[in-house]
């Protein structure tokens, strides 16, 4: 049986599972992240490993979702809010720590390669995944492979600005990346609660806001209104451009229930189609969707470093997916450092 070990690193906790074959949860622990501690997190990421393979008294793949970006230039971590990552070698000295390889992702790449593997993408071959949470990333999976892009940006849409902007939307709130209008800013939980104080003089947060709209409060309700019609344009331009087969959300406002059906009933005037088909659901795995992804990425041994996919492969389709993973390459910059890589291979 082939055992697949996921570390979720985040900038408060870091969590482990294991899986089996068939993505049963064998093994889960938690540990909170040693913050300012670069050295005491690589520690603490390979002790939670050793101590995962202890448990199932086996050694197992090891794939490790994290925050930011694997800089293709540099191969050191890039755009993390856990800042002391930034500029780390963190999958070599990782490497080293456990001696093999190790597969990296961020965390919104996880999401959507869970969601495709076996969650709310399983039946789609181009899956798109954001993450609207604190802040608003996005990631790709096609045919089960994580789609990471030349620059290991792909999917990354929160800092596009907000498109087809309403006058009063123009020039809007300050991003932490230096512009204004981000999507982020107008979509994350923060940018949300910003929007509410502007437009009614109120810092609500989403679950109270969503409670005042759903109780008859006409101002919580154009406010609710707004955001989903933000989210119906960012999301257009993501059609548009991509035209996933399947569209999943993640994160704390993934949680606002109407959500699922008011956007698509609103983004259609703004997607070039005369009907647009794309489902929008909810991350089935919901918060444990990282940490699964971050194992499924492990069990297809590593594949390319800075390459354009991350293939999972032996994954059986036996699930109610609706294709093997043992398809061709999708998409067509697979050529230079893809799956055929050695380390694609390397197994346990
Ligand atoms: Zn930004």
């Amino acid at each position: 049986m082939e055992l697949a070990i996921g570390v979720d690193l985040g900038g408060t906790k870091i969590e482990a599972l294991a899986l089996d074959g068939e993505g049963r949860e064998l093994w889960r622990k938690r540990l909170p992240t040693p913050r300012d501690d670069y050295a005491g997190t690589v520690d603490a990421v390979a002790r939670l490993v050793e101590e995962a393979e202890q448990a199932l008294g086996t050694s197992a793949s090891v794939g490790v979702g994290h925050p930011g970006a694997i800089s293709p230039a540099t191969g050191r971590i890039k755009n993390a809010n856990a800042t002391w990552l930034n500029g780390r070698p963190f999958r070599e000295d990782l490497e080293r720590r456990l001696g093999r390889p190790v597969a990296l992702a961020n965390d919104a790449n996880c999401l959507a390669l869970s969601e495709a593997v076996d969650g709310a993408g399983a039946d789609g071959w181009v899956v798109f995944a954001a993450i609207l949470g604190t802040g608003v990333g996005g990631g790709i999976a096609v045919g089960r492979r994580v789609l990471v892009g030349a620059n290991a940006v792909a999917g990354e849409w929160g800092h596009n600005p907000l498109p087809w902007p309403t006058a009063e939307e123009r020039d809007g709130p300050p991003c932490y990346c230096g512009r204004r209008g981000c999507i982020e800013t107008w979509l994350s939980g923060p940018g949300l609660r910003e929007a509410c104080r502007r437009e009614i003089g109120l810092a609500l947060e989403a679950p109270e806001l969503v409670r005042r709209a759903a109780s008859g409060d006409p101002r919580a309700e154009a406010v609710v209104r707004r955001w989903e019609d933000r989210l119906a344009r960012a999301l257009a331009s993501v059609i548009n451009l991509l035209d996933p087969d399947v569209i999943v959300l993640g994160g704390g406002l993934s949680r606002i229930s109407r959500l699922y059906d008011r956007v698509p009933g609103m983004w259609g005037a703004y997607v070039f189609s005369d009907r647009v088909v794309t489902p929008l659901r909810p991350a089935r795995h919901g918060d444990s969707s990282g940490v699964r992804g971050a194992a499924w990425l492990g069990r297809a041994g590593g594949a390319a470093r800075y390459g354009t996919s991350l293939a999972v492969e032996g994954q059986s389709g036996g699930r109610g997916c609706g294709h093997s993973a043992s398809s061709p390459h999708a998409g067509s910059g697979s050529s230079s450092s893809s799956s055929s890589s050695p380390r694609t291979r390397n197994r346990p």
